[in-house]
């Protein structure tokens, strides 16, 4: 088996879950090979030697902090060229999507962007997409170069395989684009202490039938209880009850969590788009004829106002 590079998205070292999720897929395909660039490469490594890396290939350089993505692309493709390797895997975030963009025409490769699994194929690794507002699944695999693929986050359970995840540092030689677009401020959002909409392994959404913004507090009372994300339909956006940084769909974000629970949404095919993948969905909704029953693991035909806020008692209580 060949090696697979995985791109590491972390904060100075703390590695993200999306990264030990394309650790656990990477093991799949052959041996993980770690990219870590920026400070922190020795928090990280032991994290990532537990999740399966069996290198960890560190750069660090005011480069990756101040300027945009060209330097980590420039990075990565210094790694494929020194790796020569059967794949590489990068986080489905708006960040991830684009170094693997830039990568891929870099290296002259094909590229598969947010994957929902990843297999050992004849012809190189296989991955599965949900395309077409989720109307169908698809199975590729890239037939030029090495395969650049951006899997979307909770698309697996991080499971530890413990490796050496030897540490080794290389230096980049940065393209003359590189430092073309510097970073002047960052402004971090303000804390809901909840976790990130897009990566959270539970999220609770709310729709039309939450019926005002006011309302939502009983959405984020059973996030809460169940350490969720809060997520919004476009009609709940739009009426101006919950941020559009919330929306769940074709136009907000794709989430794919383990446990999706839609409250007073109807279904439309666009809020599908960006939930469909759950593992398990559950709705509540006082119309048994909404379509969102019709892709449900649990339903529950009720008011809302009355459900949710009993269904927050029991699981506080448990
Ligand atoms: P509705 O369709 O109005 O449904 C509200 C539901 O709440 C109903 O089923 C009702 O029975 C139920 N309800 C009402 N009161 C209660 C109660 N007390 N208890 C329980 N249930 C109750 N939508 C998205 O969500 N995300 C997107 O990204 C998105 N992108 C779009 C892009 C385009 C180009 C277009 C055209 C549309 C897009 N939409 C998107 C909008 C989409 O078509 C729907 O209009 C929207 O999803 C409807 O939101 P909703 O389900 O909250 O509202």
């Amino acid at each position: 088996m060949g090696e697979v590079l995985v791109y590491v998205d972390h904060v100075d070292g703390a590695v993200r879950k999306p990264t030990l999720e394309l650790l656990t897929l990477a093991r799949r395909i052959g041996e993980p090979v770690a990219v870590h660039l920026g400070a922190g490469a020795d928090t990280a490594a032991p994290v990532l030697a537990e999740h399966g890396a069996t290198r960890v290939l560190a750069a660090d350089a005011s480069e990756f902090a101040d300027y945009l993505v060209v330097p980590k692309v420039d990075a990565l493709e210094q790694a494929v060229t020194s790796v020569n390797p059967v794949a590489v895997l990068v986080p489905s975030s708006a960040e991830g999507k684009e170094i693997a963009a830039r990568l891929a025409v870099r290296i002259g490769s094909g590229i598969i962007t947010d994957a929902i699994d990843l297999e050992a194929g004849t012809e190189g690794p296989v991955a599965t997409q949900s395309v077409f507002a989720a109307a169908f699944t698809t199975k590729s695999h890239i037939t030029k170069g090495t395969p650049v693929i951006t899997v979307k986050p909770n698309s697996a359970t991080p499971e530890a395989a413990p490796a050496a995840g030897t540490v080794e540092q290389f230096a980049v030689t940065f393209s003359e684009g590189a430092t073309g677009t510097k970073v002047v401020a960052r402004t971090p959002r303000e804390s809901t202490g909840r976790p990130e909409l897009t990566e959270a392994a539970m999220v609770v959404s709310g729709g039309r039938g939450v019926g005002a913004a006011e309302n939502f507090n009983i959405i984020e009372a059973l996030a809460d209880s169940l350490g969720a994300a809060v997520g919004a339909s476009r009609a709940a956006v739009d009426a101006g009850w919950y941020p559009h940084s919330n929306q769940v769909g074709q136009t907000g974000k794709q989430v794919s969590p383990q446990l999706y629970i839609a409250s007073g949404i109807s279904g439309a095919i666009q809020h599908r788009a960006g939930m469909q993948t759950s593992k398990t969905i559950v709705a509540i909704n006082k119309d048994a004829e909404a379509p969102i029953f019709d892709l449900v693991d649990y339903g529950v035909v009720g008011d809302l106002f009355e459900v949710v806020p009993q269904l927050t008692e029991e699981i506080k209580v448990r």
